[in-house]
């Protein structure tokens, strides 16, 4: 049985406040989740001290990004073993996201980089989530189903079995990515069988079938089951809709 997931990416947004008052309106509204899932918040590195200080607090959280490097001369930078650090018995901090496209695109993180970030987090024992997806033109121009095996591959391909069995993939085409354009989930669905199918051939069926990969791109209330319906979407990477907390408890009722 794969691991089902609902994240919550806040990206550059909610300052301390704010997210004190989400996790207060968030732990009372608790009793209203009926699904077996794990929730993952991923607020801004400043405010994860906030979140986990925070009375009953118990939903796992995760950072948005680390370094490439183990320590150094790179200023601005967190790096995995700070973020172990931060929770050195993991009890709330397990997962980090890893190329996101916003990342890729406006900080020039390429494969190569992202495969760094990899190795620093599982020498750290931290999860990353890997974010993989193509862009509109490359939809257009059919190369989507490439463009997302070289993510694949070039990110993730060096893992050995047992270390990729510790991460999470998320699809997300960067086209449905905070523009109310959602992948239909017939196409999501493709994609997914696709992402399950090339860990197939590199790894097994055992280890294809063990990894969660997660949908993301304008995921909200409406279409959230309609995606969790699909045999190989195991949960969603949520932007936009896990900012309020209603939106974010529907969606995750939804799988
Ligand atoms: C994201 O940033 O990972 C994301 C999926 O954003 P949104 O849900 O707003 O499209």
């Amino acid at each position: 049985m794969r691991k089902k997931i609902v994240a919550g990416n806040w990206k550059m947004n909610l300052l301390d406040e704010e997210v004190i008052n989400y996790v207060v309106d968030f732990n009372s509204k608790k009793g209203e989740i009926e699904s077996e899932v794990e929730i993952i918040i991923f607020p801004a590195s400043l405010y994860l001290d906030t979140m986990i200080s925070m009375p009953d607090w118990d939903i796992k959280i995760g950072a948005q990004n680390c370094s490439q490097h183990k320590s150094g001369a790179f200023t601005g930078e967190i790096s995995a073993e700070m973020l172990r650090d931060f929770d050195y018995d993991c009890e709330n901090l397990h997962y980090c996201l890893v190329g996101h496209s916003e990342r890729r695109a406006y900080f020039n993180e390429t494969n190569t980089i992202l495969a760094q970030k990899v190795d620093r987090l599982l020498e750290c024992e931290l999860k990353p989530i890997y974010c993989c997806g193509e862009e509109l033109e490359q939809r257009k121009s059919e190369s989507h189903f490439e463009v997302v095996k070289s993510q694949i591959i070039e990110g993730l391909f060096h893992l050995d079995e047992k270390q990729i069995l510790n991460l999470v993939i998320a699809y997300e085409p960067v086209w449905a990515i905070g523009t109310g354009e959602t992948a239909t989930s017939k196409q999501a669905q493709e994609m997914h069988q696709f992402i399950r199918e090339t860990l197939k051939e590199k790894y097994n069926e055992e280890v294809a079938n063990s990894i969660s990969i997660l949908y993301g791109g304008s995921c909200k209330p409406s279409n959230a089951k309609e995606l969790f319906s699909q045999p190989d979407i195991d949960g969603g990477l949520i932007g936009g809709a896990s900012l309020e907390v209603d939106s974010f408890i529907q969606i995750i009722n939804s799988i």
